[in-house]
């Protein structure tokens, strides 16, 4: 990777069909995104819907490093998303899989399209827990180390399965 490679992390999230299965096809296909390296992967979480019905869901998240530019891995996510059938028959339905761009970096994006840090990311439990799993001391912009948003989500109901 050339030296202007970002780190990136993005979020897994599926529970509809076999969540389990669809996280392992989704990670392998982040990691066949171009200019991208696949370099970490969390354990899987079993999570309460928020927002959302349906059954739990499965997360988890993911360390990529990447030369493309944030909106254009944006747009590498939502192709895998779309590869995986997710529909919106209505807004927050249950979904086959949904991948969200969490850091770039140390980037600041506010466009209509593209939010970065992703604006909700300090409060889901579904993606501090796997987030300080694999990067404990991690800085979100503007929020501080990940461990430190923990406590405002102890509320949510969260499982760390085995790998
Ligand atoms: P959702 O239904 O929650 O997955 O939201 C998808 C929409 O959020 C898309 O239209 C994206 O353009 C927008 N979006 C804004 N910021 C982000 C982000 N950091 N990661 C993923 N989607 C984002």
């Amino acid at each position: 990777m050339p030296d202007d490679a970002a780190r990136a992390w993005v979020g897994l999230g599926a529970n509809l069909g076999d969540a389990r299965a669809t996280l392992a096809a989704a990670l392998d296909a982040l990691g066949r995104i171009d200019a991208t390296r696949l370099l970490r992967r969390s354990s899987i979480y079993r999570s309460a819907p928020i927002d959302s019905s349906g059954p739990d869901y499965l997360n988890a998240v993911a360390e990529l490093e990447t030369t493309l530019a944030p909106h254009e891995l944006l747009a590498r996510l939502q192709a895998i998303e779309r590869a995986h059938g997710r529909e919106r028959p209505y807004r927050n339905a249950p979904r086959t899989l949904d991948l969200d761009l969490l850091l770039y970096g140390d980037a600041v994006i506010d466009t209509p399209t593209l939010a970065v840090p992703h604006p909700r990311l300090h409060e889901r439990a579904f993606v501090l827990h796997p987030l300080a799993e694999l990067a404990p001391g991690l800085v979100v912009p503007g929020r501080g180390r990940v461990e430190a948003q923990l406590p405002g989500v102890s509320d949510q109901r969260i499982e760390r399965l085995s790998a």
